[in-house]
């Protein structure tokens, strides 16, 4: 899935989907990390990028893991989420949603998304509550905010703990605020694509000492003490993040504001360019939200087979381009859940229209200015009628 995620090369190679930005401060903190011998992760990189990230998005703690599943996996387990229990999930997102939902062997619940901001309704989430519901998970999907002040009242009218999903929002805001430590646990990612990045990793945030003791505990293989007699007294997972990873990570989050920044420019060249176009849809902008932008993705008229011929002409004239996320009811492996009561009209039409288009830290205004003609003059010839001129 890393392929093609480099710098932007040379006019005849392909513009990949993502565009990454990794300097000389990357590669110096981590060549210091392996001289010095810190090449695990008890060593001083891991705790100051917990220090650092969790003060970033104003947490009380982190604690680093090696994946943003490891550490959706690792919160719901702290929490004690079990067979029997109900987790919500929106229905569109990433799999590792519904996955670690499975690991701790509780039943996912899929809800729809909101067909402005893209993100959990609400309303149907509050609608989808039954005695056995025992989390939510919301999703910042695509660096857009949940609105997590009608969330948190769902939560706190029926008791049930938000582990919110971050993964692709570092450094976006809800009113004003930072996510990730607007539920109980959060959950982040520094997958290659992700907004900032370590290759692969993650991490917990929470302002709750308790549930990170026990994050921090299940994620290093329940180590019983201190003193690591080697007797346990309940399963663990090692889902450890190394001190080179994270000197590649701290690097990176020196340079967050700056990568949002260039991220939000870049987007609101795609806006600005899709605005006149009725045929091309794209994900609002909420007046309470400030999304990092984790992708831009915009919504084709019509079904997948005109999605096809768009990105494959596209692809011919060398942007690389990828589809939506598919709808988790719709997942192969999915029928035998049983968390798909209901009908899920925006996340189907998410799934099956939606282009996401070249983007990321390293990208050039330039670019993006000749995707956004490319993609108007191909919706154009491929989609006569749709925009009035037929
Ligand atoms: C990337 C992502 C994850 C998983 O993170 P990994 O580091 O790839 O394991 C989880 N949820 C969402 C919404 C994501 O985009």
């Amino acid at each position: 899935m890393a392929r093609g995620h480099r710098k932007e090369g040379g006019p005849r190679s392909p513009i990949p989907v993502c565009v990454p930005s990794y300097g000389e401060r990357e590669a110096a903190l981590a060549a210091r990390a392996v001289r010095e011998g810190w090449v695990t992760s008890d060593g001083p990189y891991v705790r100051e990028f917990e220090e650092r990230f969790s003060k970033v998005v104003r947490a009380a703690h982190g604690v680093a893991t090696s994946s943003g599943t490891a550490a959706l996996h690792v919160s719901l387990a702290a929490l004690g989420i079990g067979p029997g229990d109900e987790v919500i999930v929106p229905d569109f997102t990433m799999v590792a949603c519904l996955d670690t939902v499975l690991y701790v062997g509780a039943t996912p619940v899929f809800v729809d998304v909101d067909p402005h901001t893209w993100t959990l309704d609400p309303v149907a989430t509050e609608a989808a509550i039954t005695p056995r519901t025992r989390a939510i998970m919301p999703v910042h999907i695509y660096g857009h905010p949940v609105d997590m002040d009608a969330l948190r009242r769902t939560a706190r009218v029926h008791d049930l703990a938000v582990v919110e999903d971050a993964a692709e929002a570092h450094g976006s805001e809800f009113r004003g605020v930072p996510v990730g430590a607007l539920g109980d646990l959060g959950c982040f990612s520094f997958y290659a694509t992700k907004v900032i990045s370590t290759g692969e990793g993650g991490m917990v945030v929470t302002r709750s000492a308790r549930l990170a003791r026990r994050t921090e505990r299940l994620h290093e293989l329940a180590y019983a003490s201190e003193s690591r007699n080697y007797r346990h007294t309940e399963v663990g997972f090692n889902y450890r993040l190394t001190d080179v990873q994270a000197a590649v990570g701290l690097a990176q989050l020196e340079r967050l504001g700056e990568f949002v920044r260039h991220r939000r420019r870049c987007a609101r060249l795609y806006r600005e360019a899709f605005e006149g176009e009725p045929s091309i849809t794209v994900q609002d902008e909420a007046s309470w939200a400030k999304s990092a932008y984790w992708v831009f993705t915009v919504v084709l008229p019509g079904g997948a087979s005109l999605r096809t011929r768009v990105a494959t002409e596209l692809a011919r004239r060398g942007i690389s381009t990828r589809v939506a996320f598919w709808p988790l009811h719709r997942q192969p492996f999915g029928p035998r859940l049983n968390g798909s009561r209901g009908a899920f009209p925006v996340s189907d039409r998410l799934g099956q229209s939606g282009l996401t288009l070249p983007f990321g830290n390293g990208i050039s205004e330039e670019t993006i200015r000749a995707v956004a003609d490319a993609v108007r003059s191909v919706v154009r010839s491929v989609a006569p009628g749709s925009n009035g001129h037929s």
